[in-house]
């Protein structure tokens, strides 16, 4: 536990620890909040954002039960912005009456400590992890919720446009300080601000707008559920079309794809376009990039599927430019569709690796490839900045769900989305925002040329 002026400051979390940075707290001096950052990094472990939001979407209807009055709920803090290491679990509630929320939440039953609690905030131990509960009024919410979703900077940069005032919009605190509203996705980019002085600025992309999920595993490779399940669970999230992508005969997943497994799968997706007529199953493959730049499946099985989808899986100790040569091999291969977490980042362990990502991004734009934005919390890659990058070279994006069990489809895209929003993507970067026909003429374009 820990003590002293930094306690009695209210500083508790790494959300309270960001916004007292922000504020600029007389009380507090700026190397000591560093200091204690360090020491809270150290006793608080960031969290996957695919853990944070298991942690909070199983906690929140608990409190939706606990107090009926609060009437919005929101996740705030590093996981509104789509972080893929998230530093602190904070949510927002808004009701009229905070302090009698407060003590509905006290009461939670999964509430085992009890760390701190005040007429608006509570902050708790669930799951062993430390949970930020704000409760404020309507006339204050976006402000708490502005001030809560961070990152410390921008809120520093905002606030000090204008005196603060209370706000029960965001729209309101960015129109308060005279900027367009930006996304909380957005917030962390380096010209974020530059970008909140235009007149107006782009809708990105939504989990509405996704018609489709062309990246995804069964039990016929790593996937934990068989394909008609996964085919079933996509149709109930209301998704036009799928894309059935197991992992090809090499590839290092615990259960691959050989030649007679490929077969049997095709019959069963045959038999299951007949069974579900409004969903477009396409039959697909995640082929591995082999060391040297071929790829791990022969020309005629690829040419037999609707949509190819390639991985750098293993680096194999390659260089930088090793590396580069085999993602633009698989790229200049016509029977290649698009390259699926293409920097082959693992979050919290390799930031992606080293390649001439301008050549990649041309070789893609020119040959009509898409780059995919992976859900799949431990890739959420191509990372927001990439992204931005490759659309602004010309690359037609995909947003995967990579998914491999099924309670994971719907959230694996949304944090694919949230990824993709960090680097201002839009609606029309994308290509499974489109309807399932221009989907098969943009993957018959490529293998046309
Ligand atoms: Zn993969
Ligand atoms: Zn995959």
């Amino acid at each position: 536990m820990r003590e002293g002026a930094l306690v009695r400051d209210g500083v508790l979390t790494m959300a309270d620890l960001d916004l007292a940075i922000a504020e600029r707290r007389a009380s507090v001096d700026v190397p000591e909040l560093r200091r204690a950052a360090e020491t809270i990094a150290q006793d608080q472990r960031p969290l996957m954002l695919g853990r944070a939001w298991d942690v909070v979407e199983t906690f929140l209807p608990t409190l939706a039960a606990l107090c009926p009055d609060v009437d919005a709920w929101e996740a705030s803090g590093p996981m509104r912005r789509s972080e893929p290491l998230v530093s602190g679990l904070v949510i927002v509630g808004r009701t009229a009456d905070p302090a009698r929320a407060i003590d509905c939440v006290a009461r939670a039953p999964v509430a085992s400590g009890v760390m701190h609690q005040s007429p608006h905030r509570i902050v708790l131990l669930v799951d062993g992890h430390e949970m930020d509960i704000r409760i404020t009024t309507p006339d204050a919410y976006g402000s708490v919720l502005f001030l809560t979703t961070g990152p410390a900077p921008h809120v520093a940069d905002v606030l000090k446009r204008r005196s603060p005032r209370l706000c029960a919009t965001e729209a309101d605190v960015y129109s308060h300080a005279g900027l367009a509203y930006l996304p909380p996705e957005t917030r962390d980019a380096a010209d974020a601000l530059e970008r909140a002085h235009q007149p107006s600025l782009p809708r990105l992309v939504a989990r509405e707008d996704i018609r489709g999920d062309l990246h995804m595993h069964t039990t016929y490779s790593d996937g934990r559920e068989p394909l008609k399940r996964m085919a079933h669970g996509a149709q109930a999230l209301g998704y036009e079309y799928i894309a059935i992508t197991d992992h090809s005969e090499h590839a290092g997943a615990s259960r691959t794809l050989t030649a007679a497994l490929l077969e049997r799968q095709r019959v069963e997706i045959a038999q299951l376009r007949r069974e579900m007529p409004r969903m477009g199953i396409l039959h697909g493959m995640e082929v591995d990039i082999l060391p040297d730049g071929s790829l791990d499946c022969p020309d005629d099985t690829m040419a037999s599927l609707d949509i190819v989808l390639a991985s750098l899986h293993e680096s194999g100790g390659q260089d930088s430019a090793q590396l580069t040569r085999r993602c633009l091999a698989a790229i200049r291969h016509p029977l290649v569709s698009a390259i699926t977490h293409p920097a082959n980042q693992v979050v919290g362990r390799r930031a992606g690796y080293d390649m001439d990502y301008d050549a990649i991004y041309a070789a893609a734009a020119e040959t009509g490839t898409a780059l995919e934005v992976d859900g799949a919390p431990a890739h959420l890659d191509l990372s927001g900045d990439r992204a931005q990058a490759a659309v602004r070279a010309g690359v037609t994006l995909v947003i995967d769900s990579d998914c491999h069990r099924l309670r994971a489809l719907d959230r694996q895209m949304r944090m694919g989305v949230g990824t993709a929003r960090r680097g201002w993507v839009e609606p029309r970067h994308v290509l499974n925002t489109r309807p399932l026909r221009e989907v098969r003429a943009f993957l018959a374009r490529k293998r046309a040329h």
